[in-house]
Parts: structure tokens; sequence; C-alpha cells
């Protein structure tokens, strides 16, 4: 059993890598960014510059990783990966930045999540290419300044909201990546099931797009899912009917809400009376993390209509009503 998980968790990661697209071309959708991005890209290709600093965001999922390395292979540069939290000490990013070759890009995931110390450094490095670090402790302690090679740096981040004002302010080009539709998504699915070599019918195609929340990680990670199923209880192919059976069985229902939406969807109209509710509250009421809820659970069913956000907390939409079945409260229905 061990093994057999292990197994599944290495072959996951290889599906992965094979199906992540790497070139604009093949980045499905988000039709401006990729027409703003690829402007860019030829502008400082032309001119041999590195390409000026990139601020990602979006809710986790739709491309933001994956559109770091496509900027990496066009610009036919280095890309070096960590994340806000992973720099604890201005040392930390000091030897990522000295050891970068011109033009590379470094990538930092959850930019929203850098300490203060590190962000300080980060600001002459991005501005002027300048990295000033403290060496040696007490008297003996100086400050030097070293140059650095032009480079990019590449933030990605779930929350604009959570980025200091400076630090966003150094991004000379910022983009917000939006929920796919269903037709976008259709193709990720389509392209990622001849990646994996999976036969696939249009409808259900259709049908896993349907039901992914916009959502490109959550669409591949349904289709392999399926293909299991349609492999154990079909011949194989992924039609229709198989898609819906086996998101049945997956505990996805029509509208491609799990059980996390609905726990929360719920709560919110049963316990709260529709709301509106505090996300602290609600955060307690369904026992997860607050940032969990604002992060991963809560945008795609806004973007929906199916739940408000309010200055005084969030509310049930009519349709979250509908969906469940069940009758809104009269002071909710004007
Ligand atoms: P994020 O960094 O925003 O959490 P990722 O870049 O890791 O998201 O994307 C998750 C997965 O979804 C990737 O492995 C990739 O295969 C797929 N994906 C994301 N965006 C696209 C896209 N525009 N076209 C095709 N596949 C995509």
């Amino acid at each position: 059993r061990v093994i057999s998980a292990k197994a599944g968790g290495v072959d996951e990661v290889r599906i992965e890598r094979a199906i992540r697209p790497h070139r604009l071309e093949d980045y499905v959708g988000q039709p401006a960014v990729r027409e703003q991005l690829g402007i860019s890209i030829e502008a400082a290709r032309r001119r041999k510059e590195a390409l000026d600093h990139v601020l990602i965001f979006g809710p986790p999922g739709l491309g933001k990783t994956t559109l770091a390395h496509i900027l990496a292979e066009e610009m036919g540069v280095n890309l070096r990966q960590t994340s806000g939290p992973v720099l604890e000490r201005a040392g930390d990013l000091a030897a990522l930045l000295t050891n970068l070759e011109p033009n590379d890009i470094l990538f930092v995931d959850e930019i929203h999540r850098l300490s203060p110390v590190v962000e300080e450094v980060l600001y002459p490095a991005m501005e002027d290419y300048q990295l000033d670090i403290m060496i040696g402790e007490g008297p003996a302690a100086r400050s030097i300044r070293l140059d650095l090679p032009p480079f990019t740096l590449v933030g990605a981040t779930t929350r604009a909201g959570a980025l200091t004002s400076p630090l966003r302010d150094r991004f000379g080009i910022v983009q917000r990546l939006e929920f796919y539709s269903i037709p976008d998504l259709t193709s990720i699915v389509t392209r990622s099931a001849s990646i994996l070599k999976a036969p696939l019918e249009g409808q259900g195609a259709e049908e896993i797009a349907r039901r992914s929340r916009g959502t490109p990680r959550i669409a591949n990670r349904l289709l392999r899912r399926v293909r299991d199923y349609a492999e154990v209880r079909g011949d194989g192919v992924i039609t229709e009917k198989l898609a819906a059976e086996a998101l049945k069985l997956l505990n996805v229902d029509a509208n491609g809400f799990d059980l996390m939406d609905r726990k929360l969807m719920m709560a919110l109209i049963e316990r709260f009376d529709g709301g509106p509710a505090g996300v602290e509250n609600l955060a307690a009421a369904i026992g997860e993390a607050r940032d969990t809820i604002e992060d991963v659970i809560e945008p795609y069913l806004i973007q929906q209509g199916y739940l408000m956000r309010t200055p005084r907390g969030r509310i049930a939409g009519k349709l979250a009503y509908q969906h469940y079945g069940l009758k809104m409260p009269e002071k909710l229905n004007t």
C-alpha cells in the first residue's frame, strides 16, 4: 500500500510536468494577459534587455507558476524559484540574487509573505540592480554595496491587496489571472488528455470542464480521476456519462462545488441565516483557516454570484439557496 501510494505521488508529479504548457502559444485562455506579455517579451528580446518585473495575481491553480516558467522559456533565460515564507533572512535573498546570470528570472511565489527585512533588500535590487548588505556584527559591522546583473523579478500572489504599496509600485507589469471559461477549460482538458493518451469524447471533456471551478489545476486533477474511473468501470473511453458518474463519486456536484464549498455555503445559510457573517466566524463554524476561505474557497463562489462580500460580512446569494434547494429568508430577498 505504501509503495503504491508513493508510486502514485511520483506519477502525479511526472504527469503534472508533462502537461504543463511551455510556450505562450500553448497557454490557453487569458487573452489580455497573453497579448500584453507577448508584446513585453518581444520588446525586451529585441533590446536584449531583462524583461520588466512582473507581478501575477489570482487564485491558486490558475497558472501563475506556469506563466513564470513560460516567461523564462520565451526569454531564453534561467528561472530560479523560491517563495516568500522561505526567504527568512536578507542573506537568503542575497545568495539567490548574486547567483543570477544577466536577464535571468527570479520567481518568488507567495510574494505577499516576504518578511519586511527581505523586502527592504529587494527594493534597491529591483530598482537599480544593487544590493546593500551588512557584513559583520557590532562595531565592526559595515554595509557593502554590490552590483547585480540585470534580472527580472516575477512575483506571484493570491492577493494583490496583501502586498505593501512600495513593493507593488516596483513592478512594471501587473497581470491579474481570471477564472477560465468552460470552452477554455475544455481545451485544457482535451490537450492534457491527448498528452496522457487518454481517449476522451468532446462531451466528456465539457463535463469535466463545467465542474472544474474555473481552474486548470482542478480540471487536470479531475481528468486524472475520471480516467481511472473510465478504465476500471468502462472501456477506458471518457464519455459524458462516465465523467458524470466519476465526479459524483468524488462529491463534485453539477456546478463543480465540492464538500468544502457546500460546508461553507450551508454554514452561512443555516447557522448565520444567510449572513452577513464575518469571515472569522465562518472559519470557526466550518473548522477551516480564514486564509483557506479567502484564498481558495470563496473567490470562485463570489465570481459565480453564490456569495457576496460586503463590509459587514459574507452574504449568501439567491443562487446559493436555489442550488441547495432552500428557501431564501425575506430579509435577503430584496
Ligand atoms: P498557480 O501557480 O497559479 O497555482 P499553476 O501554474 O501551478 O498555478 O497551474 C496549475 C496547473 O494548471 C499547471 O500544472 C498547468 O498544467 C495547468 N494550467 C494552468 N494554466 C494553464 C493554461 N493557461 N493553459 C493550460 N494549462 C494551464
